[in-house]
């Protein structure tokens, strides 16, 4: 053992801790008997208080920035090199769960608590972020927090306005904030070598294969289309069925397939058919038209345009054989955010140290990562959720997992602080 070991005395205390700490966040709530926090709420502010008072008693500097993430430092040896920036979200859906953002929050302050205990100083300095805004719950716009730290707020995010009318700027205001000082959150490339994030897994495939921890190959990137097959309308009783354009009939045949041609571009990739809308929709009328969307995720981009293309040219095909037209427009694109290589293999490497193994897996809900990954290097850690549950009151993580989650957080955290040198550049060029 090192001293940069957590003994596992240690780090179950502290999940004991971190679990009650996110009961304690659960109950500063915007609606009685449920979690709703969201971005500059009056329970928003109160969330940054308490997450500031266990960040300073865990030896950090702590300062509210000026887009509302609560931000905490703990000294490294030298101060000028880059630090490790650790973080997760303190805001949520409504009807929320307990865990999602808030364990990759509490567990980061736990780590930097080890140290200050044990009066040890890493290399470099550990930075941890309870970030703003990253569901859009209010104002339906997500990220400002982390948008906040890279300094990329569009300049019309002011003038967006929540279910009651008030604007992002008015928010700000309330809440002591002034709109004018947004750039005041950017922080510096130099700044951070890496940005780490603990975050529940928000799926199935932990639990599935039995482990604690995963490390996150990438979060998915997405793509929606709005498809319209359009044949003609026509009596159910007289058109005899070769000479019939119907529209349903032909998105059948495409939506039987999607499945087929997803699954034959590997288990990282999803498609779903979500909504579907068949016009004129009358019992006794062929279809003429039918509207519908596609939803399409993976963790690389260049396999995601390829298996759109693919399920497009499909639908083309059905569609021109039975003579009926097929269009389809993107109405939402997102790319895929992969996470730093040299990163998964520092996380991996101490999961396989902590846990004896180190499963990948892509994310297939977005985080802060995606908005830091444009100035840092990224990587994260998933931990398993009982039935991949979230965003709903029934999430749940085990105190046992959260004991393994932070020493092999840990592990990770001062294995990269300690490396020498300028990390964030080797991982830039990795
Ligand atoms: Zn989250």
């Amino acid at each position: 053992m090192t001293d940069y070991d957590m003994p596992e005395p240690f780090a179950a205390d502290a999940a004991r801790r971190v679990m009650a700490r996110c009961d304690i966040l659960a109950a500063i709530s915007e609606t009685p008997g449920q979690l709703t926090r969201t971005y500059l709420s009056r329970e928003h502010l109160l969330a940054n208080k308490q997450v500031g008072e266990w960040m300073r008693s865990a030896g950090m500097r702590v300062w509210q920035d000026s887009v509302g993430n609560i931000c905490g430092r703990y000294e490294g040896q030298q101060e000028d090199l880059p630090a490790i920036l650790l973080g997760s979200h303190l805001d949520t859906v409504r009807n929320a769960g307990r865990y999602d953002g808030m364990l990759g929050v509490l567990t980061a302050i736990e780590l930097v608590h080890f140290l200050h205990q044990r009066q040890l100083r890493l290399p470099r300095a550990i930075e941890v972020i309870g970030f703003a805004d990253e569901e859009g719950t209010r104002f339906g716009i997500a990220l400002l927090g982390s948008r906040g730290i890279t300094g990329t707020w569009p300049p019309d995010w002011l003038g967006r306005k929540d279910e009651e009318g008030i604007d992002v700027a008015q928010a700000m205001t309330r809440a002591g904030l002034d709109p004018a000082l947004i750039l005041r959150a950017k922080r510096d490339a130099k700044d951070f070598a890496a940005y780490l994030e603990l975050h529940i897994e928000q799926g199935p495939c932990l639990e599935q294969v039995g482990t604690a921890l995963g490390v996150v190959t990438a979060i998915n990137g997405a793509r929606r289309l709005n498809c319209r097959f359009a044949g003609v309308a026509g009596h159910a009783g007289t058109v005899p069925m070769p000479l019939r354009k119907d529209a349903l009939s032909a998105a059948a045949r495409w939506i039987a397939q999607i499945d087929d041609l997803t699954v034959a571009r590997g288990p990282q990739m999803v498609a779903t058919v979500g909504t579907l809308q068949c016009l004129p929709g009358a019992v006794n009328v062929i279809p003429g038209e039918v509207k519908l969307t596609l939803d399409v995720r993976g963790p690389d981009s260049e396999e995601l345009q390829e298996l759109v293309t693919a399920l497009l040219g499909l639908a083309g095909t059905i569609a021109s054989r039975r003579g009926i037209g097929f269009s389809a427009e993107e109405f939402y694109h997102i790319g895929a955010t992969p996470c730093d290589a040299i990163l998964q293999a520092k996380l991996a490497e101490s999961l396989c140290r902590i846990q004896g193994s180190s499963p990948r897996l892509p994310s297939g809900a977005g985080h802060d990562a995606i908005a830091l990954a444009e100035c840092w290097p990224v990587g994260m850690l998933f931990i398993r959720c009982r039935r991949g549950i979230s965003h709903h009151p029934d999430e749940l993580v085990a105190e046992a997992d959260v004991a393994v989650a932070l020493r092999a957080y840990f592990d990770a955290v001062s294995a990269l602080a300690s490396t020498m040198g300028d990390i964030g550049a080797s991982l830039k060029a990795g």
